[in-house]
C-alpha cells in the first residue's frame, strides 16, 4: 500500500489541470517515512484522492504518474510504454521500414512518464532516469520496453550516471541491463551514424534535430555550409547528401570532431567536400571570412536555470551577430536554442537584436521546434525546449 501525502489547503489547483509536478512547498505532511523513489498517493487537505507519483527530496517533490488511483506495477509500465510506442508507429518514426531506426520512444512528461527518457538506436534502447523513482523501477521498465516493441528493441543500455540527483548516491552505473550489443550504427532517414552511448552527450545523439536536419538538406544544394557546434556531424551529413559544395564542421571538442569525421566517412567515404576543425565557436566565427552562405548555429544550452536567462540571451545575441556579420548575401542561417528556460519569444528577441546590429535585411523563412517524437504534454508547457529560426539574409 502506498503512503499518503497530504497537500496544503488549495494546493491541488494545478493538479486539477493535470500539471504533473508537485513542489515541496505544497506538501503538508506524508504519513510514515517514504524512501526516495517510492510511489505515494497524493491527497487534498480534506483527504480526497488527486494523483499517484514518485516522491523524492528536492524542489519538485512528486512527479505525477497518474491521476487515477492505480498500482504502478509491471502492467502499468507496459501500458504506458505501449501507448508511447504506438504513437511513434502512428507518426511514422518507428517500425515503418522507411530507413529510420533512430527515434525517441519516451520523452518524460510528454509521454506521461516524468523522469524517464528513452532513445532507440536500431535494436538498442538507451534509457535515462532523471528521477529516483524511475531508477528504482529501471529493471521492470527495461523488460517492459522489450515486451511492448514487437522485437524491435532487444537491448537496453542504462545511462543515468549524470542525470540522477548527485546526493542520492544510488551507486548507479552505466551499462546494459537487458541484452548487450557492440553494434552501434543507427540509421536516421537513410543516413548512418555511429552512436557513442558509452561516452557521448545525452543518450549519444541529438535525436531531436532529425526533422530540422531534413529541412537543411533541402537548402544545401550548391552552398558553402558551416556547421557550427557540430557534435556528431548530423547536419553536416545531411548537407552533403543535399548536394552542398563544401561542408565545414566545427566543435570545440576534439572527440566531437573525430565522431563527425567518422560519420561523414561512413556515408561519403573519401568525399573531399568535408573538413572538420576542433576550435572555439567565437574564435572561428571571428576569423572565418565571408565564404559561407549556409550557416548552422546549434549551441549547447546557454541557460540551465532561470537566473542565467539574461546572460544567456546576451550569449545568443553575440553568437548570432557574428553570423549575420559574415554570412554571404543571400545566405541562409539555421539558428537554434535548446535552453528550456529561454522561450521562443526570448530567443527571437535575441536573434532580432543581433540582426539589427548587423543592419542587414533578414526574413524568417521557418520557425522550428522539437519533432513529434519529443511531444509536449499540453498540461506541461515546460516540456517545450527546442526552438529554431531559418533566416534569409539579404
Ligand atoms: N548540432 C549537434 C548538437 C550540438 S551539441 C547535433 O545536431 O547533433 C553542442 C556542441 O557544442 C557540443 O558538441 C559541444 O562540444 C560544442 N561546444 C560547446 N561549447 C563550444 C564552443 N565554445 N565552441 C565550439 N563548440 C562548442
Amino acid at each position: 500500500m502506498y503512503k499518503n501525502l497530504y497537500l496544503k489547503k488549495g494546493k491541488e489547483e494545478s493538479l486539477k489541470r493535470y500539471h504533473p509536478w508537485i513542489f515541496s512547498g505544497a506538501i503538508h505532511h506524508i504519513e510514515g517515512e517514504p524512501e526516495e523513489g517510492d510511489v505515494v498517493r497524493v491527497l487534498t487537505s480534506e483527504g480526497d484522492f488527486v494523483a499517484v507519483g514518485h516522491w523524492q527530496i528536492g524542489s519538485i517533490a512528486v512527479r505525477v504518474l497518474d491521476f487515477e488511483d492505480i498500482d504502478v506495477d509491471v502492467e502499468y509500465w507496459e501500458h504506458r510504454l505501449r501507448v508511447a510506442y504506438g504513437m511513434r508507429r502512428a507518426i511514422g518514426v518507428a517500425g515503418c521500414g522507411n530507413g529510420n531506426d533512430t527515434y525517441r520512444l519516451v520523452h518524460g512528461e510528454g509521454d506521461s512518464l516524468p523522469g524517464l527518457v528513452v532513445d532507440v538506436y536500431g535494436q538498442t534502447a538507451v534509457m535515462q532516469a532523471h528521477s529516483i523513482g524511475m531508477h528504482v523501477s529501471r529493471h521492470e521498465i527495461a523488460r517492459a520496453l522489450v515486451a511492448v516493441t514487437d522485437g524491435a528493441v532487444k537491448n537496453v543500455y542504462y545511462k543515468s550516471e549524470t542525470t540522477l540527483p548527485f546526493k542520492a548516491a544510488l551507486g548507479q552505473e552505466n551499462g546494459f541491463i537487458v541484452g548487450g550489443s557492440a553494434e552501434n550504427v543507427a540509421v536516421e532517414n537513410g543516413l548512418k551514424f555511429h552512436i557513442d552511448w558509452l561516452k557521448g552527450q545525452k543518450t549519444g545523439f541529438f535525436v531531436d534535430q532529425r526533422d530540422n536536419r531534413s529541412l537543411l538538406e533541402r537548402y544545401a544544394r550548391g552552398r558553402a555550409v558551416l556547421n557550427m557546434f557540430c557534435y556528431t556531424g548530423g547536419f553536416s551529413v545531411y548537407a552533403m547528401r543535399g548536394g552542398a559544395e563544401l561542408v565545414h564542421s566545427v566543435d570545440s571538442s576534439a572527440k566531437a570532431i573525430d565522431l563527425t569525421r567518422a560519420n561523414v566517412e561512413l556515408n561519403f567515404p573519401g568525399d573531399g567536400r568535408h573538413e572538420a576543425y576542433a576550435e572555439d565557436a567565437f574564435k572561428y566565427l571571428d576569423a572565418m571570412g565571408d565564404k559561407y552562405d549556409l550557416i548552422i548555429l546549434d549551441p549547447p544550452a546557454f541557460a540551465k536555470h532561470k537566473d542565467a536567462l539574461r546572460q544567456a540571451l546576451k550569449g545568443y545575441a553575440r553568437l548570432n551577430a557574428k553570423a549575420f556579420d559574415k554570412i554571404k548575401p543571400g545566405g541562409i542561417l539555421f539558428t537554434f536554442s535548446c535552453s528550456q528556460v529561454v522561450n521562443k519569444d526570448n530567443f527571437r528577441t535575441a536573434v532580432f537584436t543581433a540582426a539589427a546590429q548587423s543592419g542587414r535585411r533578414v526574413r524568417i523563412l521557418h520557425q522550428l521546434h522539437q519533432p513529434a517524437d519529443h511531444p509536449v504534454n499540453i498540461y506541461h508547457p515546460e516540456g517545450e525546449y527546442l526552438k529554431g529560426l531559418v533566416l534569409y539574409v539579404e
